[in-house]
């Protein structure tokens, strides 16, 4: 028999949560709950200029509203940091990474490639030949430290997507592992968190699958098993881009407020998963016999008007 999966819900306070989320959020959990395993929670909080004060708590009154729940308290990255320092300085030792002292203007004026403009360029190795000793003589420079891409980067079987590539080397290059003093990145510090908590089901937006392989880079330095990845389409507006302030208020926080409850959500979200024929209002946990990979469309949720008030309207 198989173990069961342990999988996560990681929220960022960076802010409010939205219907988008939402849906994510419900498919991560559902995914688990159905296979009998375990779900952790993660406030992703360490991008800190752009964490709004309170969004955590927030974050997590939206789960509670939807009828997620988790086993177990949450994981706060803030006070992991000595766990990522531990790490970075595994990665030092054997010498994965280096210290880089380039601007990002300096990066942009270096790199001769064209680049898709949310990617930016890949990074033109300008202090590749550096050893991680180096960075105790860079006369008070800020630096960061990035990871030397190896010449295959890894492919993965996305339980959603299928096997699945990216090219590392056009889409950024030797990665960020650590911004600046006391700030890891993302990267570093979500595969930490995985690994140390055990998790062996990754499932969040489409958004993420560049991160992946640099993730299974840093597993495979760091000496773990990395989980299974599973990566979903997000939720768009009627313009097809990534739902934002633009499309109109969509954060959970106000459509509760408007008098939107989570079962009628919840039955909109199932229905574009493909789990209920009709839309009609459900619970999260009703859900959980419904829950299947191969119903869920492979292309964005266009999320209209008109379809919020199909669900406003299952209410009444
Ligand atoms: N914190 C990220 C988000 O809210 C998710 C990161 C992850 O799942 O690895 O989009
Ligand atoms: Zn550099």
């Amino acid at each position: 028999m198989d173990i069961p999966p342990t999988g996560r819900l990681a929220p960022s306070p960076t802010g409010a949560q939205h219907v988008g989320n939402a849906r994510t959020f419900l498919i991560a959990w559902l995914a688990v709950r159905q296979a009998g395993g375990q779900v952790l929670l993660r406030i992703e909080d360490i991008d800190s200029p752009r964490v709004k004060p309170d969004a955590a708590q927030q974050a997590i009154e939206d789960l509670r509203w939807l009828g997620l729940d988790w086993d177990e308290a949450p994981v706060v990255q803030t006070n992991r940091l000595a766990l990522y320092e531990n790490a970075l300085a595994r990665l030092r030792e054997a010498e994965l990474v280096y210290p880089c002292t380039c601007t990002r203007s300096d990066v942009e004026r270096a790199a001769s490639a064209p680049h898709a403009e949310h990617a930016g360029p890949a990074y033109p190795r300008t202090c590749v030949a550096r050893r991680s000793a180096d960075a105790a003589n860079l006369d008070g420079k800020v630096f960061s430290w990035r990871f030397r891409l190896p010449v295959t980067i890894p492919e993965f079987d996305d339980r959603f997507l299928g096997k699945t590539t990216v090219d590392l080397h056009r889409d950024e290059g030797d990665f960020v592992v650590w911004k600046s003093a006391h700030a890891p990145a993302y990267q570093l510090a979500v595969v930490v968190d995985d690994a140390l908590g055990g998790v062996t089901e990754v499932v969040r937006g489409d958004d993420l699958v560049p991160s992946t392989p640099r993730q299974l880079l840093l597993y495979d330095a760091l000496g773990w098993t990395p989980p299974r990845f599973a990566h979903v389409p997000l939720v768009v507006g009627p313009d097809g881009r990534r739902l934002a302030k633009r499309h109109g208020d969509t954060r959970l926080a106000t459509l509760r407020r408007q008098g939107l409850k989570a079962e009628s959500l919840l039955g909109l979200l199932a229905w574009s998963c493909g789990w209920i024929a009709r839309m009609r209002p459900v619970a999260a946990c009703e859900l959980i016999p419904l829950f299947r990979w191969e119903t869920i469309p492979h292309h964005p949720l266009v999320l209209t008007p008109e379809l919020l008030d199909s669900a406003l309207r299952l209410q009444v």
